[in-house]
């Protein structure tokens, strides 16, 4: 064995190494990235020297299909590559004829949405700027579900297999680790997967969490193999206790000495109990200092709950003791808040945007001048587009190296002048709308009808429906002005009952469309993922964003349509709330200034959705504006806001992001 395998080895030992994965990891090469990366990376965590960091997320979507693909000697199984996707249109013969067929690898599948995405991007940028960052998650053996559309009447979810043992670059570690609870011990292997920087020659290390070994009862076996979901309360809490807990067990386990804590949501909050307990709860005030905390939802339901007796249930005595005198609050007796544990155990808290920090302040005053805002970003180089990257890349004298530092892209606005950039950057992402009628040929998409997309989780507060409010106006547009093609996906959280009614409203919408002429288009696409959305946010020409505000703590899939140039219709909430000045599509309905927050629902669908009528209007007259007589309109306002999304997308991304966190709350 070569030294440098010899190397890694001794970190950590990977199980059944020789029958497994000698044929991928060898001397120089791990999965065919370069093993130097990965041993400078562990090298710089292990020194004491430098200032480590342990960042704590219930998901990851590291877009491991579309982004630094590691490739494996064996062929992938069929349970790790995308499986195929129904469609349903109002074209309903290409609906019963055809499938989405994709012939790629999985995306890791332990992400739900939005918070993995971002916790993915925000390692993947560490990782860019050669941090000594460590990733804790959960190695969910189940995945979240796969969303199967029952004909045109709902969603069925479907449990999801995949196999961990074969996915590329995802390793078993010899290692294991005991959690000591009350009455009981659970016993958590773990896995290694390690996320590359652009360059290749340095890495993230993910540890992720796994309950499914042999020690453990079949029960606490199957804790860790649905993402959102548990049979009881007990296994939501335990699978609180495993994150937390288990992840600073893990650390410790794994040698790596680590100076901040970084959680993401409440979901994390139990680490502090596992380091005040090795401490010997010397000194809690101290602790503190090493806990930093990120919210990430303003929605009550993204808040964890359990009662006092659920934790003295579970939790050995003096964790008890601790929980109970940290995590609970006077306005909820009896009640621990998984959030309130981790604000009163950290020095620093923060919300994912401007207005959303607005809104925490409001929810919660006693901890209100503590709370920051960062606000939320992508990883542009995972999320931009090869055509439109390439065209950038054609201009990099005036643009400079915008992919190592995407703030760069501001120099976009230097070339808005020019009628070269003008045209190419048109001819790029027309290239984009392309390939992506091709995907769809059946449905006979076509490259030259304003297209949009309206892309995320199907939740009540985003008002997935809004557009279809009045579908004659809509229809009676289409007639008038230019015909439109509609894109949605999503799926909905197999609990959230009211979010399947939106689904089959909006899937009766499109069966009563069916006759309908050619001017509206509206597509359904089945069980939403990270590689759909990638060809989903730079295929279209507008992306929809109505979220009811001040409810959309940041959203981020907006960033990604910008990353391509693909213009914004957007209420004002979250991050848009901070783009309002710039010129990147059209912002329309209710504003809140996010100095409250109730809990009913009141979702302004009359007057918002005329709202977006208006606004649809004048996008729509824009666009097919932009054809002179067969020719593009060089000097058209709709290629002005093109640029100016990519000059959006200089600010929001994860560089900055991060860069704000190394500044502001990570305060090295
Ligand atoms: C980006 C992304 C999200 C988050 O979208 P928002 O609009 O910010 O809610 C959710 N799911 C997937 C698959 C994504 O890629």
């Amino acid at each position: 064995m070569a030294n440098n395998l010899l190397e890694i080895l001794k970190y950590a030992k990977i199980r059944n190494f020789e029958a497994n994965y000698a044929s991928d990891i060898h001397d120089d090469f791990y999965f065919g990235f370069p093993v130097k990366g990965i041993l400078d990376a562990e090298q710089k965590l292990l020194s004491s020297k430098e200032k480590t960091i342990a960042y704590f997320s219930m998901e990851y979507g590291l877009a491991t299909n579309v982004y630094n693909i590691y490739s494996a000697s064996k062929p992938v199984k069929p349970e790790n590559k995308l499986s195929e996707n129904d469609i349903i249109s109002n074209n309903r013969i290409p609906d019963y004829l055809f499938t989405l067929k994709f012939d790629n690898l999985l995306d890791l599948p332990i992400y739900s949405g939005g918070l993995g995405v971002l916790a993915g991007d925000t390692i993947k940028t560490a990782a860019d700027l050669r941090m000594p960052l460590v990733a804790i998650g959960i190695l969910w053996n189940k995945g979240y579900f796969k969303q199967r559309f029952w004909f045109k009447f709902g969603q069925l979810p479907e449990e999801m297999k995949w196999d961990p043992q074969t996915f590329p670059g995802l390793v078993p570690l010899e290692n294991k680790i005991k959690l000591e609870l009350k009455n009981r011990n659970i016993y958590l292997r773990l896995w290694k997967y390690y996320v590359f920087n652009q360059a290749k020659d340095f890495a993230v290390p993910l540890v992720l969490l796994d309950s499914n070994v042999e020690e453990n009862d079949i029960e606490a076996r199957r804790l860790t193999d649905r993402l959102y979901k548990s049979d009881d309360v007990d296994g939501r809490l335990l699978q609180r206790i495993i994150l937390g807990m288990g992840g600073m067990k893990a650390l410790e386990e794994l040698g790596y000495p680590i100076s901040l804590y970084h959680l993401n949501e409440g979901h994390a909050a139990f680490a502090f109990v596992q380091l005040a307990r090795k401490e010997n709860k010397k000194d809690i005030e101290n602790l503190k200092f090493k806990f930093a905390y990120t919210c990430h939802t303003p929605v009550p339901a993204g808040h964890d709950r359990f009662s006092l007796s659920d934790c003295e249930r579970v939790l050995t005595s003096p964790d008890f003791d601790l929980v109970k005198a940290c995590g609970t609050a006077d306005s909820e007796p009896g009640i621990v808040n998984l959030t309130i544990l981790a604000m009163n155990t950290s020095y620093s808290i923060n919300a994912v945007s401007k207005i959303h920090g607005d809104v925490m302040r409001f929810q919660f005053p006693t901890y209100k001048n503590k709370i920051k805002s960062v606000t939320n970003g992508v990883h542009f180089p995972t999320w931009v587009s090869e055509p439109i990257k390439k065209f950038l890349k054609t201009y990099d004298k005036v643009l400079g190296d915008f992919e190592n530092d995407p703030t760069l892209l501001k120099n976009v606005l230097k070339c808005k002048e020019d009628p070269d950039f003008r045209t190419g950057l048109w001819a790029a992402h027309q290239e984009n709308k392309k390939k992506f009628a091709q995907l769809l040929h059946q449905w006979k998409i076509r490259e030259d009808v304003l297209t949009l997309c309206w892309a995320r989780r199907i939740a009540a507060y985003k008002r997935p429906s809004l557009i279809f409010q009045d579908i004659e106006r809509l229809e009676g547009m289409a007639k008038r002005i230019g015909p439109l093609q509609i894109f949605y996906a999503g799926k909905a959280h197999p609990n959230d009952n009211l979010a399947f009614t939106y689904i089959n409203e909006i899937m009766n919408t499109v069966d009563k469309l069916n006759e309908a002429n050619g001017n509206l288009k509206i597509v359904m696409l089945e069980n939403y993922d990270i590689h759909m959305a990638k060809f989903l946010v730079s295929g279209v020409d507008v992306w929809l964003n109505n979220p009811l505000p001040p409810n959309e703590a940041s959203g981020t899939s907006g960033m990604k349509a910008m990353a391509n140039a693909v213009l914004q219709l957007s209420t004002v909430d979250g991050w848009v709330a901070e783009a309002t000045h710039e010129d990147i599509g059209q912002f329309f309905g209710f504003r809140h200034d996010g100095k409250t927050f109730t809990n009913d629902l009141v979702l302004r669908l009359d007057e918002d959705s005329k709202a977006l009528y208006e606004a649809l209007e004048n996008m729509m007259g824009l666009y097919y504006g932009l054809n002179q007589q067969g020719a593009l309109k060089i000097q058209s306002p709709w290629l002005d806001k093109m640029i100016n999304c990519l000059s959006s997308a200089s600010y929001f991304n994860t560089f900055r992001m991060i860069n704000e966190y190394r500044s502001d709350i990570w305060d090295f």
